[in-house]
């Protein structure tokens, strides 16, 4: 299997606070972690300096084989990032989002409307397809997050508790998306408090505790 991440001895600290100590992890294609821990563990910073967006006070991230740092555009690009309370643009339409976040990352304008159609039918969002994102609610925000969070294809999938405000019978839907990127041969870290959630996507679940990861392994471990 193709190794995607490893994160060797990560450190960050806000202050005296070390809200990341020694973290360390690597993780191959087809991998889906899922991150317990309670408020303040360290999850949302963990995957925060995965993805390059925090200074390291230690440590070194690669992806495929690329030093994550600023200005390493192609290493980002392979990296999806979504966060808990995700940016989003009132005033756009659901599709024009997706198709400007497309451009950002200058797919091609036929590529764009393929991947448009396949995010909203695989987060079911099609029937939101033109409607105002100031008009949806908490989950189809958090879907429609996942959706543009996976339109550049990254080969590493973060999300920070992605299936909080979703209902049951989201959650089972999502469980269903978040099979078919194992079948891509994306390593996905999903952080979360539900614990009978996590068990249900991954393949294996970390558990953080004051900024460290105490244990990994296999959900049968
Ligand atoms: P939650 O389950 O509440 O989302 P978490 O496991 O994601 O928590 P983090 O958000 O990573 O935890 O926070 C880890 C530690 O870092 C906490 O002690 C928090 O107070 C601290 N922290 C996080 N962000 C900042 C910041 N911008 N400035 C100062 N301290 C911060």
């Amino acid at each position: 299997m193709s190794i995607v991440l490893e994160a060797t001895g990560l450190r960050v600290e806000y202050g005296k606070t070390v809200a990341l100590g020694d973290f360390s992890m690597t993780l191959s294609a087809g991998v889906r972690l899922g991150l317990i821990g309670p408020n303040g563990a360290g999850k949302t910073t963990s995957l925060k300096a995965i993805a390059g967006l925090l200074p390291l006070d230690a440590g070194r991230v690669r992806v495929l084989g690329c030093d994550i740092e600023p200005g390493n555009v192609l290493a980002e690009s392979r990296i999806g990032f979504a966060p808990d309370t995700p940016p989003i643009y009132e005033e756009l339409y659901v599709a024009d989002f997706l198709r400007f976040i497309g451009k950002a990352y200058r797919l091609r304008n036929a590529m764009i409307e393929e991947r448009i159609d396949f995010w909203l039918e695989q987060l079911w969002l099609l029937d939101l397809r033109e409607s105002k994102i100031k008009t949806l609610s908490r989950g189809m925000r958090q879907r429609l997050t996942v959706a543009r969070t996976l339109m550049p294809d990254p080969t590493l999938v973060l999300l920070d508790e992605p299936a909080a405000g979703l209902d049951p019978a989201g959650r089972v839907q999502f469980r269903k998306m978040l099979g078919s990127l194992r079948d891509q041969g994306k390593a996905l870290v999903v952080s979360s408090h539900i614990l009978a959630d996590l068990h249900e996507y991954c393949t294996h679940i970390g558990i953080m505790e004051g900024g460290r990861l105490r244990q990994l392994g296999t959900v049968a471990q």
